[in-house]
């Protein structure tokens, strides 16, 4: 990006955040050459990505939703919502970035896990919980060895049969609906 007073091409990013409801992002900038501060707008290119629920169901990518989401699974966990957003960001690039315009709800949860898990442990296991249709005690206890000893993801259907024979999902125990809203009818 260059810069307007001197056009030096490197600059260094001081804060990002999103605008216009997500469809560009403003950047404060300052040039590694005379230090000027400047702003640039990025305006996302809209290629449409198309995301394929559980249920083989199609619906275009919407980030908002995902940004729902994933605000329900760190309520009080102190993540502040602008990390949110730039988390939100990030997992949007990497999904325009694919050359398949199709995604599955199952990748983008697994995006949004991998990125929680740095975050906060409490909204990694509520995120997964919901996503994951947590069947029973089972799978939060897979889960939660998973996070002590993250060898490998614990993949639901691995735990299928261990966990219908005990409690059913804990669909009353939270304010998590059934599931995250990214894969929910609009
Ligand atoms: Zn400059």
């Amino acid at each position: 990006m260059q810069c307007p007073y001197c056009e030096y091409t490197d600059s260094r990013v001081l804060e990002s955040r999103s605008t216009e409801a997500g469809q560009s992002i403003r950047r404060r900038r300052e040039c590694l050459g005379c230090k000027h501060r400047f702003t640039t707008y990025e305006r996302i290119e809209f290629v449409p990505v198309t995301v394929i629920k559980r249920d083989g169901q199609r619906e275009s990518f919407d980030r908002s939703k995902l940004l729902r989401g994933m605000v329900r699974a760190c309520e009080k966990t102190g993540i502040h919502q602008s990390c949110l957003e730039a988390l939100v960001d990030e997992i949007e690039a990497q999904v325009q970035q694919q050359t398949v315009r199709e995604v599955s709800s199952n990748e983008i949860g697994e995006l949004v896990l991998r990125n929680l898990r740095s975050l906060s442990e409490v909204a990694y296991v509520r995120f997964a919980s919901v996503y994951r249709h947590f069947q029973g005690i089972r799978d939060f206890v897979d889960t939660l060895n998973h996070l002590q000893n993250p060898i490998e993801l614990p993949h639901k259907k691995s735990t299928k049969n261990a966990s219908t024979s005990l409690e059913h999902s804990p669909s009353d125990s939270s304010d998590m609906e059934s599931e995250p809203s990214f894969i929910t009818h609009s």
